[in-house]
């Protein structure tokens, strides 16, 4: 049940006080108290933060790194990782890597909120513009982010003429892949309409997977190997251009969306000049392929209600577990369990509300 020397990367996505506007926020959005409990939970354990690229270095040429070794990363580029997380980054003194989908950018504000803008951010909704990536990104003291590529757009392909069902006004925003496939230039402000902005409600859904994960169907075939390569070789070379045309520097590391990828794509990106990519099934122990960064999710409500006592001990499990420490499986378990069994339960309830105002109608 033990194996040690497993090194965590741990990943958020929003920061939120206010994350209603995120279809996925109930999946990936963490109140700001919650990461500075986490992070404050993190130097009690004993662990110390390292950049991810200097990490991979390491590994690469197979330097050791201190015991208690975490990766910090936050992904899809939110607005409030400016407005909640780089403070509270800040205050814990620890630097983690930034994946922004190039885009999803938000257009340039002339007087961007500052960093200590914690009490009353004049908004929590929507993406970062390049100008606040830029400066996130700056060099010197102080700096929490290292911001590196996480794709173009984000977006899923269709992988079958199968239909998994049809677009709503009310599950559109679940689906947005589709809009933003359909969308040109930016999609920063996708989620601001009421109803889908560009592939009308009644469209059928596609069955499919992530853009960058697998050949896609179009034109009634199945794209070849040669034309996914090519695909996948685009858009690792238009994030390496545009990150050297808006920030000055060639990315080191490519977070795959929605943490799928394939082998090939894997190849192409070392081919590109990536040192790293993420979507790995391991624990980032030497001995493992120094170029896969495997990551584990950092959440909230993990037994399916706030709990901060519980959250607190299942971050703590989840971070042991990654080192190598098996028994505190049974704790993420019982979590996991009761999450289930209430999730259950709401949609029962849920259920025989919708009769009963059924029958009253
Ligand atoms: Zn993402």
């Amino acid at each position: 049940m033990r194996r040690r020397g497993g090194v965590p990367c741990l990943t958020w996505h929003s920061v939120s006080a206010e994350a209603s506007w995120l279809p996925w926020a109930a999946e990936t959005s963490v109140r700001p108290e919650t990461l500075d409990r986490q992070l404050a939970q993190l130097q009690q354990m004993g662990c110390t933060v390292m950049d991810t690229a200097e990490f991979i270095r390491r590994r690469r040429a197979c330097r050791p790194v201190p015991e208690g070794t975490v990766l910090l990363h936050f992904d899809d580029g939110y607005l409030d990782n400016w407005v909640a997380a780089a403070p509270i980054l800040r205050r814990h003194g620890m630097q983690a890597t930034l994946f922004v989908s190039l885009e999803f950018a938000a257009p340039e504000r002339p007087a961007p909120q500052t960093l200590d803008d914690t009490k009353s951010p004049a908004r929590w909704d929507g993406y970062l513009s390049w100008g606040e990536i830029r400066v996130l990104d700056q060099a010197g003291p102080g700096k929490v982010f290292d911001v590196q590529p996480h794709g173009v757009d984000h977006i899923r392909v269709p992988v079958s003429p199968r239909a998994v069902g049809h677009l709503t006004r009310e599950n559109w925003k679940r689906h947005a892949w589709i809009q933003w496939a359909a969308m040109r230039g930016s999609k920063h402000d996708w989620y601001m309409t009421e109803t889908p902005p560009v592939v009308p409600a009644g469209t059928a859904i596609p069955e499919s997977d992530a853009a960058l994960a697998a050949p896609a169907f179009a034109g009634g075939a199945l794209e070849t190997q040669a034309e996914y390569a090519s695909r996948v070789r685009a858009e690792l070379a238009r994030c390496r251009t545009e990150f050297k045309a808006r920030l000055g520097k060639t990315p080191e590391l490519f977070c795959w969306p929605q943490n799928r990828t394939s082998g090939l794509a894997r190849r192409i990106a070392a081919e590109e000049g990536y040192l790293a990519t993420t979507a790995g099934q391991g624990s980032n122990r030497a001995g493992e392929d120094p170029s896969v960064i495997s990551r584990v999710h950092a959440g909230e409500n993990a037994a399916g209600f706030a709990n901060a006592w519980i959250d607190t001990w299942h971050f703590h499990a989840t971070v042991r577990c990654f080192q190598g420490n098996s028994y505190w499986y049974l704790l993420i378990l019982a979590a996991g369990l009761s999450k289930a069994v209430l999730k259950r339960l709401r949609k029962r309830r849920q259920r025989s509300r919708q009769r009963q105002d059924a029958r009253a109608a």
